[in-house]
């Protein structure tokens, strides 16, 4: 187990610009007093008391912190140190400065299948590994897909988020709603066993959307999506599809496969034809095939639209939220007021949990 610090966090640490900001806190560039090295500080509230819905229980942090420390991977983002106040823990970890993968990808003119096949086999061998050690992410997405770096010309793929992620131990059933509605697996909807091959789902939306500039399953609403999800109700739409190869079209359907335990492991998308091929014809084929960059612009430019629409629309919520505690705390100091202190988080009544993590997702 880890030790969390009860220092403070800013003693050995300068805060710095603000990376990014999640359902329960804020990512800001830190830099270690002692080295002069920047890392990312992850800011994660946590809840002061057992009926409070603001913040996460102290439980899941020690979770994602030794899921970390399990997973030390090239390709899996680092912990380096965790420190701990009354309020928050602040998780150190290695700063991944190259942004999305998606970004990277949308700001080039073209894109082979070929070299949009590195940066998956990159993914796949960190989800091999996480695999092999029972760990699943549970939260693939492009926001958590990021590049180590802006300066190299091939810079690595870097995993991040593991708030979602899950150690099986043997024989253990797990079950979970939670996850971004475009990427989960049906079995998520319909509440059954989990098991790492959800994450094999995520990763056929996301080749899905890589190749067309599609979202497979997408509607016009949360509810429509999961219903085409437990449909199944996806196709490749030529208009979409005219540059893909039919190897990658294969490798996606083998892992958009209901039944979880038919679907590809990350191990043996590996040894795909698409990611490794075995003939001549199968790798030429790869380097004549392109991704649909036209569509694909459109789709990162609208997901980082709605992910910002999502941000302002949680921040008006929270000072909303705020002030009307603000209001009640001049009348009444009782008990409501510290109901509202803890309790700023959304509270749509939609698909509640499978909502959980709405706000930074593009659905
Ligand atoms: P969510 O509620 O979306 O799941 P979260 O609270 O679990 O979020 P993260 O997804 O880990 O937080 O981080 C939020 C954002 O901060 C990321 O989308 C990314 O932009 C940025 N970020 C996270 N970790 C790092 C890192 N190590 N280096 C650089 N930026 C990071």
């Amino acid at each position: 187990m880890a030790v969390f610090k009860p220092e403070n966090v800013e003693d050995f640490y300068e805060l710095g610009e603000v990376l990014g900001s999640g359902h329960f806190g804020q990512v800001r560039q830190v830099r270690e007093r002692a080295s002069g090295t920047s890392w990312a500080g992850k800011f994660l509230k946590i809840r002061k008391n057992a009926c409070s819905r603001l913040g996460l229980d102290r439980s899941s942090v020690e979770r994602e912190v030794e899921i970390l420390q399990a997973v030390q991977h090239p390709n899996i983002v680092t912990l380096k140190d965790v420190f701990e106040s009354r309020a928050e823990v602040v998780l150190i970890l290695e700063l991944v400065s190259g942004g999305e993968l998606f970004d990277f990808i949308a700001e080039k003119e073209n894109l082979l299948e070929n070299e949009a096949i590195d940066f998956m086999k990159q993914i796949l061998k960190a989800l091999t590994f996480m695999h092999s050690k029972n760990i699943a992410h549970f939260d693939l997405k492009p926001e958590n897909i990021m590049l180590s770096d802006k300066v190299s010309p091939h810079p690595n793929i870097k995993l991040i988020d593991f708030g979602l992620a899950h150690l099986f131990y043997q024989g253990e059933e797990y079950r979970s709603t939670s996850g971004t509605p475009q990427y989960i697996g049906p079995e998520v909807i319909n509440n059954e066993p989990l098991s790492t091959a959800a994450d094999m789902w995520s990763i056929g939306v996301i080749t899905y959307i890589l190749l067309s500039g599609l979202s497979p399953f997408q509607g016009d609403s949360d509810e429509e999506t999961l219903k085409n999800i437990i449909a199944m109700k996806y196709e490749f739409n030529a208009r979409y599809f005219s540059t893909t190869s039919s190897m990658a079209k294969d490798f996606i359907e083998k892992l958009l496969v209901k039944n979880a335990s038919e679907r590809m492991t990350a191990e043996e998308c590996l040894l795909h034809p698409w990611i490794k091929p075995i003939t001549r014809k199968q790798a030429a084929n790869r380097n004549r095939s392109s991704i649909n960059m036209k569509n694909f612009k459109r789709f990162n430019a609208k997901r980082k639209w709605k992910m910002s629409y999502n941000m302002v629309c949680m921040c008006n919520r929270l000072v909303n939220l705020k002030l009307l505690c603000k209001g009640i705390s001049t009348t009444d100091p009782g008990p409501l007021q510290r109901q509202c202190e803890s309790d700023t988080e959304d509270t749509e009544s939609k698909p509640a949990s499978l909502l959980r993590r709405r706000l930074s997702s593009s659905s």
